[in-house]
């Protein structure tokens, strides 16, 4: 075969130098440009190819049978005719004046001459498709127990003990029911969360945190947003088109995905309302079908449905919703359960002893959230309640110094990149605590005290190249002092 290949070769006159179609992209004999720009080409015997424009543009010549003069010195120096032509240019301007020379026939074109002329020298290399990430589906052995589920949490989230312990362990549950045989006859049920708790105490960061380590994709929804179809705001299905984008469309992948609603209490029941309650209780009802799970056709790359966006179907079954919320007010319909329970009978207790529980919201019942203004076909989607405590002083102080990528650890690897040692005395760091504390934000308030009071450092320190260490005081957040601060020794680095 190959000796056939030879000897045609060498009957041919010059061996052609063979174009690997395989690596490089096939070049417009004509227009010189590659595949990637030009599009499709058409080929010719002997590896020539032509694009679609410039054989359109051939025909049309033809059919007017005008080449203007660019058109043809293109082809001509395609097939290395330029020099014959230029002469052929002088003398006809010599005959007849300064007009271009416009060509009238193509049989000017020697047709044997075209097999040599092959753009050899010009390639270009084949983009190498982009490599698809691997589909991943969950396995189960793959996946954590819930106590390592809830290591890995305690690494980011301060405290909230019994909420990450119920978290890990409803989200084991889910996972082990989706990757479970469906066909057997005993079904496990959805474990749906709501979680209750005051501002900025970590359920936002709870459920990032968790989405991370387990690496499905997350949706985060704002229940105000939303109202019934057809209202202004969100529809209730966009929050299936947001994870599917968080899911880079990947059906499947979306299908095993977490969304967390949060401020889940803005959509109570509205006492004595007398219009129709669109982002309330409708929502409510719009998103009963959602948490029990069925198939919905949800657009892609849009929050609504239109005739321009295409549509995915999502089964929402296997979808883990966790709904969060602070209930303002909540504490109060607890209470006062409580209080009537215990003043009854002969061993009644005082009336104000649950008034400074600060663990009252751990004591909640489906009955109060109902009372609360959730519908009860709604809290009976969502079987694990939990909540999250408050945070206290000393949490707020571990919030600063222990988690992973805890703020004081971020501050001090960016003067690090300075050379410049950050220490915080313990009494400071309380003494942030203390006016986070007086926010009433939770955790929320740290990062922008902190950002207030590393200004000016992070403002001076750099333009002095002496400063090896900087210590925050008590004083320093008081403004009743300065920082610290101490000079480099000569030759040791901080
Ligand atoms: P919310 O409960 O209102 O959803 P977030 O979860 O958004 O509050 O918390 C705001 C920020 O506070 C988070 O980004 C996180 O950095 C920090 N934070 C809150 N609670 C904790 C916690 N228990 N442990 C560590 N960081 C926390």
């Amino acid at each position: 075969m190959e000796e056939r290949n030879k000897d045609e070769e060498m009957e041919q006159g010059a061996p052609v130098e063979t174009v690997d179609t395989e690596e490089y992209e096939k070049v417009c004999f004509v227009c010189r440009r590659p595949e990637s720009k030009a599009g499709q080409m058409i080929c010719l015997p002997n590896q020539m190819c032509i694009c679609h424009n410039c054989m359109q543009k051939a025909f049309d010549t033809m059919g007017s049978s005008e080449l203007s003069y660019k058109d043809v010195m293109n082809i001509a120096n395609a097939m290395g005719m330029q020099e014959e032509l230029e002469q052929g240019d002088e003398k006809k301007d010599s005959d007849k004046g300064k007009s271009k020379p416009k060509m009238t026939n193509i049989s000017m074109i020697n047709l044997s001459d075209l097999f040599n002329m092959i753009p050899q020298k010009q390639r270009i290399k084949k983009k190498k498709p982009q490599e698809q990430p691997e589909k991943k589906s969950l396995d189960r052995k793959a996946l954590p127990a819930p106590h390592k589920i809830k290591a890995s949490l305690d690494e980011f989230v301060i405290g909230q003990e019994h909420a990450k312990k119920v978290i890990s362990v409803a989200v084991y549950n889910h996972y082990k029911r989706i990757s479970s045989n469906m066909a057997d006859d005993v079904e496990i049920e959805k474990s749906n969360m709501l979680m209750i708790g005051p501002t900025g105490s970590g359920k936002t960061y709870l459920v990032k945190t968790l989405a991370r380590l387990l690496d499905v994709p997350l949706a985060i929804a704002d229940a105000t947003s939303l109202t019934e179809a057809g209202y202004i705001g969100d529809d209730i299905e966009s929050v299936v088109s947001r994870l599917l984008a968080a899911a880079d469309n990947d059906v499947e992948r979306a299908e095993q995905g977490i969304i967390f609603i949060d401020e889940v209490d803005k959509i109570a029941k509205k006492r004595n309302a007398n219009q129709r309650d669109v982002s309330g209780e409708s929502v409510q009802q719009g998103m009963l079908k959602l948490l029990e799970g069925s198939e919905i056709e949800v657009p892609v790359g849009a929050t609504s449905k239109n005739a321009m966006v295409p549509l995915e179907t999502v089964n929402t079954k296997n979808i883990l919703f966790i709904c969060g919320g602070a209930f303002p007010g909540l504490e109060e319909i607890i209470k006062e359960r409580l209080n009537k329970q215990a003043s009854i009978g002969f061993c009644s207790d005082l009336k104000d002893k649950y008034d400074d529980d600060p663990d009252i919201l751990s004591k909640v019942t489906v009955e109060d959230i109902r009372k609360f203004g959730m519908i009860p076909e709604f809290i009976g989607r969502l079987p694990v309640i939990f909540s999250l405590g408050g945070l206290t002083k000393e949490m707020l102080v571990q919030i600063l110094k222990e988690p992973r990528n805890a703020i004081i650890k971020q501050y001090q690897k960016l003067l690090a990149m300075d050379e410049v040692q950050l220490e915080f005395d313990d009494d400071a760091l309380g003494a942030i605590a203390e006016r986070a504390l007086e926010k009433k934000t939770g955790a929320r308030a740290l990062r922008a005290i902190i950002e207030e009071i590393m200004l000016d450092i992070m403002y001076e320190i750099p333009k002095d190249d002496n400063i090896g260490s900087v210590r925050i005081t008590r004083g320093y957040i008081e403004n009743t002092g300065g920082p610290v601060i101490s000079l480099r020794t000569a030759g040791a680095l901080p």
